[in-house]
């Protein structure tokens, strides 16, 4: 297709699609190998971005390896770690309006929302974790239970930073993902090389040149572009890559959890859900029901902690139900610069075929659409807002991550039920309580499979809270303390007097 005019793109500055190797924006070693970059709004060809290959991969893995490995490197002094990411922060601030509308442009999501949310998530996030460059904790010990002399000794540990960190990211959250792999690594005194996803590289390729600006030493941050199967897995199984932060779904997690057996690198996976919202009885249902709703059409359902299974206690069923169906059919969809959107599009028609051939095998089981259940008009990637009932256990639909705007609801009869429903996912990433009791509450939040619980909201996620998932969910947690020991391993030391 040819590229639209240039003035008929939304006002944003497109990277220069260079990759940031050893403190230098280059090309890679075979510029002609391209993906094309499409708006989900339109389905129109923006540019396309390099699609590196293993050789670029390892250039960028012995730069980060040099740089941790280098004296500059070992002894900067934490703090400055840490105003590295206060100077980028400043940059990304500088910059917040441009870089939401190319995060828009590149994925769909609304601009209102970018601006809002997944910018300030990225500035506040940089300046998070800088704080953390001069806390990392260590801990006096005391021997005893084997030696004879315990007064003799003197033990204590110190958390090292574990070494050359691969941040591989998703779609859904494309710069605020890249930061949650980039800030927590510097602060902690790892070096970095992200791979963001083949589908939105724009806003990660454009961070590349602020980290240049910033001052950041070679090889400290740097970028590659491509797909999964080759420089993801590049990365993964690169010896000098000591660790993988992933953020992706299950299927991939678990690839890499397979392939990094071989080098014992650390890990961690963020991977899907299929989280409950769980409404009780005596709800307040004028929070409840939106709250519901927003649970699972925010981001068109693109959010791994979405309430994609709506679990409501009978007497207030019939009600949560055509309370969310009728938010859902008011919903207006449309694209992400226009602001009357409230639900845009999905990332590709891949995706949004996806999602389609998902709730049609659903309904052919015997689910009912009681809203939406198609896809949306107009050219770009839409799919409808859509409430499932009449599910049996057993389907598909309520049992597979969708990642759409799809919610399936279920009536629980007997409140002896609850737990066994909520829990009856191999998933535990989130689950949100509504209630008004609150000893119901923590007892359910007590039994219930997640990594977070929410009681009377949704989908808060913030930078000093611990998040992360149980079973298929995922391996270890990020934000806040655990991110101490997501990025360092601890070393004891043991001196004899
Ligand atoms: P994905 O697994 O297809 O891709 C994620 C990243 O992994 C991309 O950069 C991709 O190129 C790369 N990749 C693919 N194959 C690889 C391989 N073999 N080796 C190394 N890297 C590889 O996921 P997606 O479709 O981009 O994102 C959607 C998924 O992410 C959903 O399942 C969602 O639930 C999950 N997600 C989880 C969280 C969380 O924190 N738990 C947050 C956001 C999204």
């Amino acid at each position: 297709a040819p590229l639209p005019e240039a003035a008929a793109l939304p006002k944003v500055r497109l990277p220069q699609g260079l990759l940031l190797l050893d403190g230098a924006l280059v090309e890679p070693l075979d510029p002609a190998r391209r993906i094309a970059v499409r708006d989900p709004s339109t389905g129109q060809t923006i540019t396309t971005i390099p699609a590196c290959t293993p050789a670029d991969v390892d250039r960028a893995v012995a730069a980060a390896h040099r740089c941790f490995e280098s004296d500059a490197w070992r002894s900067m002094r934490p703090l400055d770690r840490g105003r590295l990411l206060e100077r980028l922060a400043l940059l990304v601030e500088d910059h917040a309006d441009e870089l939401a509308a190319l995060e828009s442009l590149d994925s769909g999501k609304l601009i209102g929302i970018t601006r809002a949310i997944d910018l300030q998530f990225t500035i506040d996030g940089l300046r998070y974790f800088a704080g953390w460059s001069s806390k990392t904790p260590g801990e006096y010990i005391t021997l005893s239970p084997l030696v004879a002399e315990p007064a003799v000794y003197r033990a204590y540990t110190e958390r090292r930073p574990v070494g050359v960190v691969a941040g591989i990211t998703p779609w859904n959250f494309p710069i605020g993902q890249a930061i949650q792999k980039l800030a927590p690594a510097i602060a902690f005194g790892c070096t970095v090389v992200l791979k963001p996803s083949e589908e939105t590289s724009l806003t990660t390729l454009r961070l590349g040149e602020l980290i240049l600006e910033a001052g950041f030493p070679a090889g400290a941050v740097n970028i590659v572009t491509g797909y999964g199967h080759d420089v993801g897995a590049a990365l993964v199984e690169h010896p000098l890559v000591r660790k993988i932060a992933f953020t992706g779904s299950t299927a991939t997690g678990q690839r890499i959890l397979a392939a990094t057996a071989k080098t014992m690198k650390r890990v961690t996976l963020e991977l899907g859900g299929k989280s409950p919202t769980i409404v009780l009885a005596d709800a307040d249902l004028d929070r409840a029901i939106p709250g519901a709703a927003a649970a699972i059409f925010s981001n068109a359902g693109q959010i791994c902690t979405a309430g994609s299974r709506l679990l409501v206690e009978a007497p207030v069923y019939d009600r949560v139900l055509e309370g969310v169906a009728e938010i859902a059919q008011t919903l207006r969809l449309g694209g992400a610069f226009d602001p009357a959107t409230q639900v845009g599009p999905l990332i590709s028609a891949g995706q949004r075929d996806r999602v389609a051939g998902i709730v049609e095998g659903g309904v052919a089981e015997g689910a009912v659409a009681v809203a939406g259940g198609a896809t949306g008009a107009g050219e770009g990637w839409f799919y409808r807002p859509t409430v499932l009932a009449g599910l049996r256990p057993d389907m598909a639909v309520l049992r597979e991550e969708i990642f759409g705007p799809v919610v399936c609801a279920v009536q629980v009869a007997d409140p002896a039920e609850l737990i066994p429903i909520a829990n009856d996912t191999p998933f535990g990433l989130g689950a949100s309580i509504w209630t008004r009791n609150l000893d119901r509450a923590h007892l359910l939040a007590d039994r219930i499979n997640a990594g977070t619980v929410w009681l009377n909201t949704h989908n808060v996620l913030d930078l000093a809270m611990p998040f992360g998932g149980n079973g298929l969910s995922g391996i270890g947690r990020e934000f806040g303390s655990a991110a101490v020991h997501a990025f360092t391993e601890p070393r004891a030391v043991c001196m004899r007097l």
